[in-house]
């Protein structure tokens, strides 16, 4: 897509340094425990509470740089233990989660919303201690920090849809918080169309660790999501769309932003890139047998994807701080990149803003029934309909895949394809219509919507029109 310059002068305000000042700043907090909320006797300035005035103060003091452009909110709960005997939360505990909302500039676009989100606690070797040292200076003060340094970039720019940046607690002891805040969303009818999670994104730099990338970072998204009933995972399957979920079409959104913001290669590009940062997408929910926060949106139903370095060190995470037979333990400032997390934040940016700026993704995008239950067809048809209050200016893209491919490989403009041999399009008020001649068996196809300045929505894979009933 072609560069956005108000894009890039945002993304140039992302600063290192004040990345480095906040992620100190949280790690002075000593231990950032969530169970800490019910302590009486921390010393002043620690604990998870005095953490969470702090983030509410900067989110506040962004707010006043802007002409009072977010409304900050400080959602405190009370958590109830788990049932059973393995809780790691065994009393009522207080959370709370803080939020600033950037509402869109644009009445028609408001409703629309992208998240970003990191956890703010902390935790050390044992899951109870709140005294002990626990900086989460990468797990989670730099997912954390990327989301106040959106906040206070993209509070700059006048968007058209409605942005909310997000410190969470509770990740530690069962993504308490972001369950707590996905489910308001469901609620409350959030139009929730992107949740970028940061966690574990400060780019450890161990002494020595030769395999650390500092110009990659993973993007984890789920397969079917997680909230499909079995009627609609046996449809998934059948399709071959298992690598098509809403999340999935966002992680793929993330590489095209990148290709143009974060100087991430082309496809076929063979050479590492030196500068910049790529995305790599990883085809699972999350690393191995482990979780984090876009599940309890992904659970809701939202599309909602996880930011993670290239290469943890496990001696730096969910550590008590020690030395031991020579080795450094702890999740200690001085392993954190600020340079990597700045461009962590850059993509995170960067995304957030074309997904803003982007036309409302095209609906009921569909396979006619016609085309689908006649087997003899290699000219495939597509037909959508215009996103709710999609601009006038709106126009459509065409995107394919083989289907082993894991990204989308061709494009072409959807009213070009009435120049194409076999071709077709037509439109009539708000519904559109394609023939190309490629056959939908042997790759995947979707349609996204794009503005006049070329920012692009996430695909939407075409679904089989239902079968007509037999009139008579
Ligand atoms: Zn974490």
């Amino acid at each position: 897509m072609p560069a956005d310059p108000a894009i890039d002068r945002a993304l140039a305000r992302i600063s290192p340094a004040q990345i480095q000042h906040t992620i100190a700043t949280l790690v002075s907090f000593r231990n950032r425990s969530t169970l800490s909320s019910l302590d009486k006797d921390l010393p002043p300035g620690t604990g998870v509470v005095a953490a969470a005035d702090w983030i509410e103060a900067q989110f506040k003091a962004t707010s006043a740089a802007c002409d009072n452009c977010l409304d900050v909110h400080r959602d405190t709960f009370i958590q109830q233990p788990a049932p059973g005997p393995f809780s790691r939360i065994t009393q009522p505990t207080p959370l709370t989660v803080l939020y600033a909302v950037m509402r869109g500039t644009d009445p028609s676009q408001a409703a629309r919303m992208i998240l970003v989100t990191g956890h703010y606690d902390s935790r050390d070797s044992t899951n109870e201690d709140t005294h002990g040292e626990a900086p989460g200076a990468n797990d989670d003060a730099s997912g954390t920090a990327v989301s106040l340094e959106c906040a206070r970039v993209l509070s700059k720019m006048k968007l058209p849809a409605t942005l909310v940046f997000v410190a969470v607690p509770g990740e530690e002891q069962g993504l308490y918080g972001s369950k707590h805040l996905a489910q308001e969303a469901k609620d409350d009818n959030w139009q929730l169309e992107g949740v970028l999670n940061n966690d574990i994104v400060g780019g450890n730099r161990t002494p020595g660790d030769k395999f650390q990338d500092p110009h990659a970072v993973r993007v984890f998204s789920e397969s079917v999501p997680a909230n499909a009933s079995p009627e609609e995972i046996r449809r998934y399957l059948a399709l071959g769309y298992e690598s098509d979920s809403p999340s999935r079409e966002l992680a793929r959104e993330i590489v095209d932003v990148a290709r143009t913001y974060t100087g991430a290669p082309t496809p076929y590009s063979d050479k590492p890139i030196t500068s910049g940062l790529e995305p790599v997408l990883e085809f699972r929910l999350d690393r191995f047998m482990r979780g984090g926060d876009h599940s309890s949106f992904n659970h809701q139903g939202f599309a909602a994807v996880r930011f993670t370095e290239w290469r943890e060190d496990f001696n730096h995470q969910h550590q008590n701080v020690r030395v031991e037979d020579g080795v450094q333990y702890g999740d200690l400032l001085k392993y954190d990149n600020f340079d990597y997390i700045a461009r962590v934040a850059r993509l995170n940016a960067a995304t957030m803003a074309v997904l803003d700026e982007a036309p409302p993704q095209p609906v009921n995008v569909q396979y006619p029934s016609e085309h689908v239950f006649n087997n003899s067809i290699n000219n495939t048809e597509i037909r959508w309909d215009a996103g709710p209050n999609a601009p006038a200016e709106t126009h459509y893209e065409i995107v394919w895949r083989p289907t082993a491919a894991p990204d989308w490989q061709r494009s072409i403009p959807a009213d070009r394809l009435a120049g194409v041999p076999n071709g077709k399009f037509s439109v009539d008020g708000t519904h559109y219509s394609i023939q190309i001649p490629i056959s939908k068996d042997n790759v995947i196809f979707g349609v996204r919507a794009v503005d006049a300045k070329g920012h692009r929505s996430p695909a939407v894979v075409p679904w089989p029109a239902p079968r007509p009933t037999r009139g008579g």
